[in-house]
C-alpha cells in the first residue's frame, strides 16, 4: 500500500541507519535465550541521587511550578548555573543574558542550526561524534563538514588539514571534550587553538561539554569558556544528564556568547514553552549540592574502567584507560571492521557494542564500550571474551 502522503525531503536527506542488522541480531541472540552484556547504550544504569529526587518531589506537589515556565529558564536556575561555573571553571557568567536554560542539551544542539544558519550553509563538525550535530544542520538546510578525529591526532582535529575555502564558508564548529565516542580530551592550549581558527575564519564556536564532570585519577576537564576569547566567538552546551545521572529528566544549559545565545532563545521561544519549574528547582539543588553524589558516582565508573579495560588489555586488546567519559574507544582486531567485530562480539559472546564507522566513516576500526553496566557484569563480559578468543 501507497502511504497516503509524501513525508518531507529533509526526512530522506537523513543518513541510513546503520544499526538495522545488528538490531536484528540482538533480537536473535535474545530470542536463542542468550543472557546479553549491553555495552552499548550511553545512559547511566545508577539513579538520580536521592536529595534531587526529594527536591523535585516536593517541587512538583508545589501549585507554583505548574504554570508555563518563563523562556529562557528560570530566573533561579541559571543563577545557580552561574555560581556553578564560577566554583567549577572560575568562568564568570551573567545569568541574565549568558546563561539559558535548555530541555536537555539535545534540544539545544537540534535547534541551534535554526537560528544561526541559511540554506547551503556549511558548519563543520567532529566525526565521530554525537549524531545530533549532523541532523540539526540538516533540519536547517545547512551542510556537514566531518572534521576526522584520528589517533595520530589524539583524536583532536587537524585545523591545517581543514579546507581553508571551506572554513571561509563554514558558520559553526560543533566539537565535544571530553568526546564522545573516542573518550579523548582537550586541554585549553587546544581550546585556544579553536578560539583563533573560529576567530580567523569568523566561525561559531559550538563546544559540547556533556561529560566534563566524569573523569577520573584527579583530572579535571576544562570549560571552554575558561580560555580568554571563548565567549566572543561561541557557545558551551552542558547538561545535567550525565553528571547527576539526569537523562531522563530533561535539563541542559547552553552558556557564553550572549548574541548566539539570543538567536537560540528566539528559535526557542517560538518552539517550546521552556523546562518544568520543578525540574529546574531540582537543578538548582543539584548544582548547589557539595558534588559528593558526582565523586561517588566516578569513583564507581573509574572501578568499572579499571576493571574492564585492565581486563582487556590483559587479553592483548589495543585499548587505552578514559581519562574522562563513560566510554571505552577500542581497537578491533587487525584484519576486522568495526561492523563485523560488533557482531562477532554479539554472536559469540552475547555482548553488544556500538560499531564506530556508525558514528562517522574515521570512526571505522574501532568500536565504543560503555561503562553502564556494573563491574560484575564487566566481570562476565571478560570471561566470554576470554573464552571466544
Ligand atoms: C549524552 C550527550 C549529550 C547530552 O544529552 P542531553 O540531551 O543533555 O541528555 C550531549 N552530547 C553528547 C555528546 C552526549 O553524549
Amino acid at each position: 500500500m501507497t502511504q497516503f502522503f509524501e513525508p518531507a525531503e529533509r526526512l530522506k536527506q537523513i543518513p541510513p541507519y546503520l544499526f538495522k542488522e545488528i538490531d536484528a541480531k540482538k533480537a536473535e541472540v535474545k530470542a536463542r535465550g542468550v543472557d546479553i552484556i549491553d555495552l552499548g547504550v550511553g545512559d547511566p544504569d545508577l539513579p538520580t541521587p536521592a536529595f534531587i529526587v526529594e527536591k523535585m518531589q516536593a517541587a512538583v506537589a508545589d501549585p507554583g511550578t505548574h504554570r508555563y515556565p518563563a523562556y529562557s529558564g528560570m530566573k533561579g536556575f541559571r543563577e545557580a548555573v552561574a555560581r556553578w561555573y564560577q566554583k567549577r571553571f572560575g568562568v564568570e557568567l551573567d545569568p541574565e543574558t549568558e546563561v539559558i536554560t535548555l530541555i536537555g542539551s539535545k534540544e539545544g544542539i537540534a535547534h541551534l542550526p535554526l537560528g544561526i544558519n541559511n540554506p547551503e550553509d556549511i558548519n563543520l563538525m567532529t566525526s565521530p561524534g554525537y549524531p545530533v550535530y549532523q541532523m540539526g544542520s540538516l533540519f536547517a538546510g545547512a551542510y556537514s563538514h566531518m572534521v576526522p578525529l584520528l589517533r595520530e591526532n589524539a583524536f583532536l582535529p587537524d585545523f591545517h588539514d581543514i579546507d581553508p575555502l571551506t572554513a571561509r564558508d563554514a558558520k559553526a564548529f560543533f566539537f565535544n571534550y571530553p568526546n564522545n565516542p573516542t573518550a579523548a580530551v582537550a586541554d585549553k592550549e587546544f581550546f585556544t587553538r579553536m578560539v583563533d581558527f573560529c576567530r580567523e575564519y569568523q566561525i561559531i564556536a559550538v563546544h559540547d561539554a556533556a561529560y566534563t564532570e566524569l573523569a577520573y585519577d584527579g583530572y579535571n576537564p576544562p570549560s571552554f569558556l575558561e580560555v580568554p576569547g571563548a565567549r566572543e566567538v561561541g557557545i558551551e552546551f552542558h547538561s545535567l544528564s550525565k553528571t547527576y545521572n539526569m537523562t531522563g529528566w530533561r535539563l541542559g544549559m547552553a552558556v557564553g556568547n550572549k548574541d548566539v545565545l539570543a538567536a537560540l532563545g528566539k528559535i526557542k521561544s517560538n518552539i517550546d514553552s521552556g523546562a518544568f519549574d520543578a525540574i529546574q528547582l531540582a537543578g538548582i539543588a543539584a548544582l548547589d549540592s557539595d558534588q559528593s553524589c558526582v565523586r561517588e558516582n566516578c569513583a564507581i565508573l573509574q572501578e568499572r574502567r579499571d576493571i574492564l579495560v585492565g581486563g582487556l588489555k590483559k587479553l592483548g586488546y589495543d585499548v587505552e584507560f578514559p581519562r574522562a567519559t563513560f566510554y571505552v574507544w577500542l581497537a578491533v582486531p587487525p584484519g576486522m571492521t568495526s561492523m563485523g567485530f560488533t557482531t562477532h562480539l554479539l554472536e559469540k559472546a552475547g555482548i553488544v557494542t556500538i560499531p564506530g564507522m556508525g558514528l562517522g566513516a574515521p570512526g571505522e576500526g574501532y568500536v565504543r564500550l560503555a561503562l553502564t553496566v556494573p563491574k560484575e557484569r564487566m566481570q562476565e563480559a571478560l570471561t566470554r571474551l576470554e573464552k571466544v578468543g
